[in-house]
């Protein structure tokens, strides 16, 4: 028999948890009246989302049994959604793995910096009726610095190479596009060398990216020449260049640091109190948890349905690309993202069309359900641990938990994205018993 030992997130004991499963089906009903006009249609990709990430690392959804080779140690271990910043825990998981192989596989041994590029107020709205735009802002984040430094850096067919993520949140949740960049610190020539750039001046990086962000969107009908004519009579431009200190090629850590701030998450729960009582949902700035930060607003206090529409407002479309790669980081990452289909994105799961048996076959795509799998090391003995079965059908779910003593009832059922697989009648649901033997194929004898 399997023994209970896995690594238990319980992810519905969380205040964030329970305010989605709380409020989602009002939020869905209501979406229509109440946010519509600020946040565009609902996307119904988010609803799958977040019915994903309400069943992600939940037993009763199903599980993957794991055993040690050496020991026979058993642990259960529950399906994640892997969806982007709405699952908190998958999210995390991207962020790390995403730093790892961007120091080791794309930057080089070269100073970087890290730049944001923010755009004014008054355009923003524009980005998030017409997400397609985003690649645009990403773009003209690219030519601008591309174009600076190939001003300043001495030399012929010289290029910098830059990662671009594109993050749309604000301190509080708010609609705010803006550009967080991995930028080489000069040019790299095509002998191999790099030429590291004079002190940048951040003034003229500015008025370049105004300049690339107003003709995009002047290009594609989004403004016209009166709000450009505005926005010249402004003191302040509202468009923003930060740049941080360099960073030299020995410091890793603060690298690996950079890369995940540059796709972290639109939110931290650390930061959030959710006040079930009251419907509400207390949500502390980033500022507030350094000392001595006496600016700005320390709190914001949400009803939760409006919290739930500034979350889904930062949910990516599916495939949408967030992390760009340009100059001479292009090509290296494009090749190797080709050859281990680790872009941005990690593959979409297919939904099943197929038959029980069928779907039983397609273990590849089971065990991209179980994300969080790796490393398969015993905890007991440190031996490699394999998945020898992964459970779906919710009779023998239930059967399983029942016995091991991890069934709990839940408040409500929740949404589901799709149904789950068909088990016709005539399959038999196979005692507890069965669960003790390791067949070659173990999924595929239960039926
Ligand atoms: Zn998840
Ligand atoms: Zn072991």
């Amino acid at each position: 028999m399997p023994a209970p030992v896995y690594r238990q997130r319980d992810p519905q004991s969380t205040p964030y948890y329970q305010c989605i499963e709380d409020h989602f089906e009002t939020f869905e009903q209501v979406y229509e009246d109440r946010f519509e006009r600020r946040y565009g249609f609902y996307r119904p990709y988010v609803h799958q989302v977040i019915c994903r990430y309400l069943d992600c690392g939940i037993l009763h959804n199903g599980f993957a049994r794991v055993r040690c080779k050496e020991c026979g140690h058993e642990y259960l271990l529950a399906f994640s959604c892997k969806r982007r910043h709405f699952c908190p825990s998958c999210h995390q998981k991207r962020v790390v793995e995403f730093g790892e192989w961007l120091c080791h596989e794309v930057v080089k041994a070269i100073p970087h910096r890290h730049a944001v590029l923010s755009i004014p107020k008054i355009l923003r709205r524009y980005f998030l009726y017409d997400r397609k735009l985003l690649s645009g802002l990403s773009r003209c984040g690219w030519e601008a610095l591309k174009l600076y430094f190939k001003k300043v850096v001495k030399g012929q067919n010289i290029v910098p190479g830059a990662v671009i993520a594109i993050q749309t949140f604000g301190d509080f949740l708010g609609f705010n596009p803006h550009l967080h960049i991995l930028i080489s610190d000069g040019c790299f020539h095509e002998n191999g060398m790099f030429s590291v750039a004079p002190a940048i001046d951040t003034k003229a990086l500015e008025q370049i990216f105004r300049h690339m962000i107003l003709k995009m969107l002047l290009t594609k009908g989004k403004i016209n020449r009166d709000v450009i004519t505005l926005l010249d009579k402004w003191r302040h431009t509202g468009f923003n260049v930060f740049l941080g200190s360099r960073i030299l090629p020995w410091q890793k850590k603060s690298m690996e640091n950079l890369a995940r701030y540059i796709i972290r998450a639109s939110f931290s729960q650390e930061r959030m109190t959710y006040h079930r009582e009251s419907g509400q949902v207390e949500y502390r700035s980033k500022a507030s948890s350094r000392p001595r930060s006496g600016k700005g607003k320390k709190s914001k206090i949400f009803d939760a349905l409006e919290w739930i529409a500034a979350m889904c407002s930062h949910v990516p479309n599916k495939g949408e690309q967030m992390v760009r790669y340009y100059g001479h980081y292009s090509n290296v990452s494009r090749g190797r993202r080709k050859k281990a289909h680790t872009d941005d994105q990690i593959p979409y799961i297919l939904e099943p069309e197929l038959s029980p048996k069928e779907l039983r076959k397609n273990w590849a795509r089971l065990i991209q359900k179980i994300y969080e799998v790796d490393p398969l090391t015993c905890p007991k003995c440190r031996g490699s641990m394999r998945v020898i079965a992964f459970i779906e059908d919710e009779d023998v779910i239930k059967k399983i938990l029942r016995h091991l003593g991890l069934w709990v009832v839940k408040r409500k059922p929740l949404p589901r994205a799709n149904a789950p697989p068909f088990i016709p009648d005539a399959y038999p649901v196979p005692s507890v018993d069965d669960y003790t033997r390791d067949p070659q194929y173990p999924t595929d004898s239960y039926f």
